[in-house]
């Protein structure tokens, strides 16, 4: 059986391994907030591992630009850039506009059932806005039978999770309606329809990032605006 054997390298990399999926939650949950300095003797003690892996594991975030390091020792949680949620949502825009055409074109009823059921699951909603969220993407693009696409997707979510919590479940009933709207295009074979609205839910998405203040981090605060307020 593979990774029975305790051999110091398996170890050593299961440990950074760990590290690495702990703080990756922390940071993409929020709980480790842009920005933030990270201290790394204190992580090391919370996480029971030594200096090393948790270098790996940091090396490991930072090429996912999770975080930055300027030196070894000045790790910081990255910060969330407007620049970089255009990006990514741009492009999630129209990756989710071709899993929208091809999931269309397999004419799967029970794949549009499930993404009706997706776009229903209101309950789901109340709980855990940002899964919700994502389970309903989620459900178009698995109907697209396309992996490459569905890795991609996975992953530009991964990188705007923390993003979406931004807007919590502010915009629950908006989202809900839409999704509805989508859903109820994909069913019609209206793939233009769906794109469209697609596009249009995240257009709004991309406000709802960039006005909410949460990350104040993310902006310049400065004396005046703390005055000003
Ligand atoms: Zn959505």
């Amino acid at each position: 059986m593979i990774g029975t054997g305790a051999s110091p390298r398996i170890t050593y990399s299961s440990k950074a391994d760990v590290s690495y999926h702990a703080l990756r939650e922390s940071i993409l949950a929020g709980e480790l907030a842009p920005g933030v300095r990270l201290d790394q003797a204190k992580l090391a003690a919370e996480l029971e591992v030594s200096a090393t892996p948790l270098r790996e594991a940091l090396r490991r975030l930072e090429a996912e630009g999770l975080v930055n390091a300027r030196t070894h020792r000045d790790v910081s949680v990255a910060q969330i850039v407007p620049d970089e949620v255009q990006s990514l949502l741009a492009i999630r825009g129209r990756l989710d506009g071709l899993a929208i055409r091809l999931a269309v074109a397999q004419s799967d009823s029970e794949a549009s059932i499930r993404i009706d059921a997706a776009a229903n699951d209101v309950a789901f909603w109340r709980e855990r806005a940002v899964d919700a969220e994502r389970a309903f993407h989620r459900a178009i693009y698995t109907a697209s039978r396309n992996q490459v696409l569905i890795d991609l997707l996975d992953l530009i979510w991964d990188l705007t999770g923390r993003f979406h919590r931004v807007i919590g479940s502010r915009a629950t009933d908006i989202f809900i309606a839409k999704h509805r709207e989508i859903a109820k295009a994909i069913r019609d074979g209206d793939s233009d329809a769906a794109e469209a609205i697609m596009a249009a839910h995240i257009e709004a998405e991309i406000a709802l990032i960039l006005d909410k203040p949460y990350p104040k981090s993310m902006r310049t605060v400065t004396t005046l605006d703390i005055v000003g307020a």
